[in-house]
C-alpha cells in the first residue's frame, strides 16, 4: 500500500506485517498488522478493530512524531473525555485554527506538531476560563517547545 512516510518525506510502498516482527518481546501484539516502510524501518499501526482491519491509522511516523503525537493526546484528551467540549468540535476548532482538517495521526513533522499543540491548548486554556475552574488550567504545559523531539 501507498502511504506517506513521514521519516522519508515521501510516499513509500509500504509492506504488511505483524506484531511478531515489529514488536518480537510483545507476544500481545503479534498478531496485530501494520505497515512498514522498509526504507527507513518507520511504521504505523492499523484500525485493526474495524471492517477493515489493516487500514493504517495515518502516515507512518517517526519516533520523535510518535513522541509529539502522545504529547498532544495528553492535551487534548483529558479536555473532551471532561465533556467541556466534545471530541469533534475540538477537533473542529483544531482544524479551524491550522487551517486545514485535523487528525492527530496525519501530522507530517514535528514543526506541524507544535503548531497543533499551541493551536490545541489556546483552545483549551479558554474552554477552562469559560467554565471557571482555573486549577485545571495549571495540568498543561506552559510552553509547547517541550514537545519531546530528543
Ligand atoms: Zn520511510
Amino acid at each position: 500500500m501507498t502511504i506517506y512516510c513521514c521519516g522519508c518525506s515521501n510516499k513509500v510502498d509500504a509492506r504488511l506485517t505483524t506484531g511478531a516482527e515489529i514488536y518480537p518481546r510483545r507476544p500481545d501484539l503479534a498478531a496485530l498488522p501494520f505497515w512498514v516502510c522498509d526504507a527507513c524501518g518507520n511504521y504505523v499501526g492499523c484500525h485493526h478493530k474495524t471492517a477493515n482491519p489493516t487500514q493504517p491509522l495515518g502516515c507512518i511516523p517517526t519516533p520523535e512524531l510518535s513522541a509529539a503525537r502522545q504529547h498532544i493526546h495528553r492535551l487534548i484528551d483529558p479536555a473532551w473525555k471532561s465533556g467541556k467540549i466534545s471530541r469533534k468540535a475540538l477537533y473542529e476548532k483544531i482544524g479551524t485554527a491550522v487551517g486545514r482538517r485535523y487528525h492527530t495521526a496525519q501530522i507530517r513533522s514535528v514543526e506541524e506538531a507544535r503548531q497543533v499543540y499551541r493551536a490545541a491548548r489556546t483552545i483549551i486554556l479558554s474552554l477552562n476560563e469559560a467554565s471557571a475552574s482555573p486549577a485545571s488550567a495549571e495540568h498543561i504545559a506552559a510552553d509547547p517547545s517541550t514537545i519531546d523531539v530528543a
